[in-house]
């Protein structure tokens, strides 16, 4: 990008590319764009390049509020040092990581007047992933808020019998 400094979106010319804005919602002077790392929205709020609600810090984490969140309290938790999901990422800061959602969990659920809460973690394009740097949700859950569900499609007891001999791990 040619722009010394970045532009104010509304003055800013340059091309965009949809795939890098705000989940489709809030797109940022290119210039921006291109001087975040990685060209990863996650790491320019790690870097403290983009502003986020922090919620939690340590030498491993990042916990911050979710801008466009499934419910009150929905928050991340990404690994400062980037990956882009599960699979790229070692067992060991994996580990480590899970023990930060614990703690920013414990420390929602006990904050916030929610009954339970979510764990999502998206993988690819296909699983609803937009931001290709590895977060979790944490998405409090109030009563009967609307339903995250797996329970529509009732399974065939032999296609599912045959996908598990099929699948099953050593
Ligand atoms: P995914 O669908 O990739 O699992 O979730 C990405 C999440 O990141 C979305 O829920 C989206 O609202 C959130 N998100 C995207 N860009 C930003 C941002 O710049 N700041 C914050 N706080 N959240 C973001
Ligand atoms: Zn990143």
């Amino acid at each position: 990008c040619a722009e010394p400094t970045p532009l104010p979106l509304a003055e800013c010319l340059h091309p965009r590319d949809s795939s890098r804005f705000f989940n489709g919602q809030q797109p940022r002077c290119c210039a921006i764009i291109m001087a975040m790392k990685n060209n990863c929205v996650f790491c320019a709020i790690a870097e403290g390049e983009i502003p986020s609600f922090k919620v939690y810090e340590d030498d491993l984490v990042l916990a911050y509020l979710d801008i466009n969140p499934f419910t009150k309290g929905h928050a991340l938790v990404i690994p400062k040092a980037h990956t882009s999901g599960l699979l790229d990422t070692s067992d060991e800061t994996l580990a480590s990581i899970i023990s930060r959602v614990k703690k920013v969990a414990s420390h929602l659920k006990a904050s916030l007047p929610c009954d339970g809460f979510n764990i999502l973690q998206n993988n690819g394009e296909s699983a609803g992933q937009t931001v290709m740097h590895l977060h979790f949700h944490i998405v409090p859950r109030y009563g009967k808020s609307a339903e995250i569900s797996f329970a529509n499609h009732k399974a065939d007891m032999e296609e599912l019998k045959a996908l598990a001999a099929r699948l099953r791990m050593p």
